[in-house]
């Protein structure tokens, strides 16, 4: 689908996020008829892009929530997941939040240590519940990614070693307030290399047929999420390998499959439009200042991340490379570097691709700049899904103190 942004800019003006809801539910069920052979269970990882009507729409597909605190739980069941579909990861949850959790009914809590075990057992007792309970295996495997999206390795946070796993899988069958039911593994994003989730997956399996053996019967065998996508010249992984690669890993555990894909699923259906503001030359460096910037995508100055630009129109002279940076007062305020562009003028429109995942939600209003509006394209009509923040809205939770 071709997308006219000049139509958008004039309706909506810029910054502005544009998803393409098509794409995303095309990309969904790409993942969800990979999985047809198998029980599976496409869990959206709700911090990829969090807008409610994202959520919506794919929960609308099929699509499960996979949540990191308890303001994404409440954002999946506003979006109208069934609580059945919800799961609750993360490092650090809180008593409130797993009581919440508890109190809502969710699919399970995925669990990252034995001390958030016995606190999640002390508030299902205190409610006289018994909480679903998965374990996130830590199994040691080197992801190949950026180092901050690798969690899989003994040296990042997350989850816990295979003997101490298994050490909490029969301390939570032995305990009146805890029903182990999943287990769980996510070694890290934007994986383009199959062999290392191929690996986790056949150790986490092997774990769960000797956890069998014991009597801990695992329905749900969740393998995270963390395909990569193409931004740049990527190979990535396709999806019918990956899910065959999982399905033969649990070949004879009577499991059903759970994925939390957040980038797979967004990331390539979304869109930065900017308007260029002005050009600048300082020494040989030519500058590209446009009115988008680091607030609104933070991915290339925290990881260097590479997204494609285009500049529209039909601008014409001689190429030659640019930085595109933003108004924010920081040297790391840009969006791409060293790209090739002819000269541009004034509200030019640039596009940033491939931004629908780890975009808007790590948007901020730093230097009081207000988030952009977001958009939603679905069978060729725009609707608005976040109006643009305004000053009122940013001073709202201080002026009242003055
Ligand atoms: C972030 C995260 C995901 C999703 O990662 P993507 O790379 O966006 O697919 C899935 N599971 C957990 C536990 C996560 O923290």
């Amino acid at each position: 689908m071709s997308i006219d942004f000049s139509a958008l800019w004039e309706q909506y003006g810029t910054p502005l996020y544009i998803y393409d809801f098509d794409k995303i539910a095309k990309n969904y069920h790409t993942f969800k008829d990979a999985f047809a052979g198998d029980k599976s269970l496409i869990s959206y990882a709700v911090k990829a892009n969090s807008n409610l009507s994202v959520i919506k729409h794919l929960g609308k597909q099929g699509a499960g929530a996979d949540c990191v605190s308890i303001g994404e739980v409440r954002r999946a069941l506003s979006s109208g997941i069934e609580p059945y579909k919800i799961i609750f990861s993360g490092v650090g949850k809180k008593d409130s939040e797993i009581a919440e959790a508890l109190q809502e009914e969710i699919l399970m809590l995925n669990l990252e240590s034995e001390a958030e075990m016995k606190r999640v057992e002390q508030v299902a007792e205190k409610l006289n519940k018994t909480a679903r309970i998965s374990i996130r295996i830590n199994p040691n495997v080197d992801a190949k990614t950026h180092p901050y999206i690798s969690t899989g390795l003994h040296e990042n946070k997350f989850g816990v070693e295979i003997d101490m796993g298994k050490r909490m899988y029969i301390y939570a069958k032995n305990s009146k307030f805890l029903d182990p039911v999943g287990i769980h593994f996510h070694i890290g994003s934007q994986l383009t290399d199959l062999a290392p989730i191929a690996e986790a997956a056949q150790i986490v399996a092997d774990l769960t047929r000797s956890l069998k053996a014991i009597g801990v019967k695992i329905k749900f065998f969740d393998v995270g999420g963390g395909i990569g996508i193409r931004y740049n010249d990527e190979q990535v992984i396709d999806p019918d390998a990956y899910a065959e690669a999982i399905s033969k890993a649990t070949k004879g555990l009577d499991v059903t499959l759970v994925c939390e894909l957040g980038r797979s699923l967004v990331g390539d259906a979304g869109y930065l439009l900017s308007s260029v503001l002005y050009e600048k030359q300082n020494g040989n460096r030519r500058f590209v200042i446009v009115d988008a910037a680091m607030n609104d995508l933070l991915r290339p100055t925290l990881y260097k991340a590479y997204h494609r630009v285009e500049l529209l129109g039909e601008n014409s002279g001689e190429v030659s490379e640019a930085d595109i940076v933003g108004p924010i007062c920081e040297s790391g305020d840009w969006l791409a570097k060293s790209v090739s562009l002819p000269a541009t003028k004034h509200n030019d429109l640039m596009v940033v691709h491939s931004v629908g995942a780890y975009g808007f939600t790590m948007a901020s209003n730093y230097n009081t700049r207000g988030r952009a509006a977001e958009v939603a394209i679905l069978e060729g009509k725009s609707r608005v899904i976040r109006d643009r923040e305004v000053f009122e809205d940013q001073v709202r939770l201080e002026a009242k103190h003055l």
